[in-house]
């Protein structure tokens, strides 16, 4: 037995069948009643209607998802070596990357990885975590020491500025270094394209480390083509357009002026001239309105938007934009054309996403053929008992 005793959470009758198969959120609603002796974030454990032990996992009253679960294991108490265990197991699930090639990359996925509510992103040397539950916070102190040792970092920084938080009861922060030096730009090598990330001030952690995978697999698309890139950021798929080959022409279209400004020095510190290729603050909808009228076309379109919707009831709105989105692109898309459609929004799947594309299509009276599509790489390890959690759907598509 587990020297530590936890308090306990009993379920409803049948309420326990997803758990077995790994997934780790109990709802509010399958409990009997509301655990006592345990407190808002605190440690418990999980039985069944008839008293056997199912998990153990960290408690929040406030939310839907009452329980999220760290381990089935009766006999594993949650403390500082559980954290080291997972963040070692996370650790080596990434030494498949050669880090002359690449450095960055996410290093936690939450769920994916078994740490419910942490995100650490790995830039070089640099940690950028993001606490996101109630339960988490409460863990965080132990964390630091796990995640300095097992990867060799110089600094983390926590970022735990999301306005997510507050369905927590957690307080939204400002960005602040926790441990070591932190340079305000951190420069990382992706495939062996470099980036500079800014670690305090930039979009989420700093990178879209999720679309590594896909900006790959764009280049043989790329090859001397004049590519579109919308929803830009600071030039990811660009560079690696461009990259491709010194005939290829790139627009970077983004509403973020400080992203634009580092698409076009991403082009300088990878040995591109940037004056052959457009970089536009604009919003995209109005840009590709625009370019629809002046009869511009490309070869490859690619449509990176944010996320859309960050609920069920904002679905239907969503789709809705993702069918407007998808239909501006293929108006500027030539015959034979490229498409890279991609949605982050975890409450629409690749159906979806592929149903937006297809009746955009029919809208336009073209027709599509699915080439390839992805979710997320490696280090955004999918739990497989929780699909839901799959948040990223991209799709290259021919459209004729
Ligand atoms: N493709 C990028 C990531 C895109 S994230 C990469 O690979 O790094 C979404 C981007 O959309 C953000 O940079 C945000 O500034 C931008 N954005 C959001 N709404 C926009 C709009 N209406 N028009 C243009 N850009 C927008």
């Amino acid at each position: 037995m587990s020297s530590v005793r936890y308090p306990t959470a009993s379920l409803k009758p049948h309420r326990d069948e997803s758990l077995p198969g790994g997934h780790l959120w109990i709802f509010s609603g399958a409990l009997q009643q509301a655990p006592r002796w345990v407190e808002a974030g605190g440690l418990l454990d999980v039985k069944s209607s008839t008293g056997q032990f199912v998990a153990r996992g960290y408690y929040n009253p406030q939310t839907d998802i009452a329980i999220r679960i760290l381990t089935r294991d009766p006999e594993e108490a949650i403390d500082a070596e559980f954290l080291r265990r997972r963040v070692r197991s996370a650790v080596a699930l990434r030494q498949v990357f050669d880090p002359a090639v690449t450095n960055a990359y996410r290093l936690i996925q939450s769920e994916g990885d078994g740490l419910p509510g942490l995100i650490v992103d790995r830039y070089a040397d640099v940690l950028v975590a993001q606490v996101h539950t109630l339960g988490m916070e409460q863990l965080w102190p132990l964390l630091l020491a796990p995640l300095l040792e097992e990867t060799g970092a110089q600094g983390i920084v926590l970022r735990n500025d999301s306005q997510s938080r507050r369905r927590e009861g957690l307080t939204v922060e400002e960005p602040v270094v926790v441990v070591g030096a932190v340079p305000e730009q951190v420069l990382i090598r992706e495939n062996g394209v470099q980036f500079q990330v800014d670690p305090r001030e930039g979009q989420k952690t700093g990178f879209f480390l999720d679309q590594r995978d896909k900006r790959a697999a764009l280049q043989k698309y790329a090859r001397g083509k004049r590519v579109l890139n919308c929803f830009s950021y600071t030039g990811g798929f660009s560079v690696y357009a461009a990259l491709a080959d010194l005939a290829t022409h790139t627009t970077s279209v983004d509403v973020s002026v400080p992203a634009i400004e580092a698409a076009r020095q991403h082009f300088l510190l990878n040995g591109l001239n940037s004056d052959k290729h457009e970089f536009m603050v604009a919003d995209v909808f109005e840009y590709l309105e625009a370019a629809h009228r002046r009869e511009e076309q490309f070869d490859v379109v690619i449509l990176d938007p944010p996320a859309f919707a960050k609920t069920q009831s904002a679905r239907s709105q969503a789709l809705k934009a993702y069918r407007r989105l998808n239909t501006l692109g293929m108006q500027v898309l030539r015959p034979g054309g490229i498409l890279l459609s991609c949605s982050c929004s975890g409450v629409v799947g690749m159906d979806d996403l592929l149903g937006a594309i297809s009746l955009s299509a029919q809208r336009l009276h073209h027709s599509v053929q699915l080439l390839e599509s992805y979710t997320h790489s490696l280090d955004h390890p999918i739990n497989l008992a929780m699909p839901e959690t799959a948040y990223l759907k991209a799709v290259f598509c021919r459209v004729e």
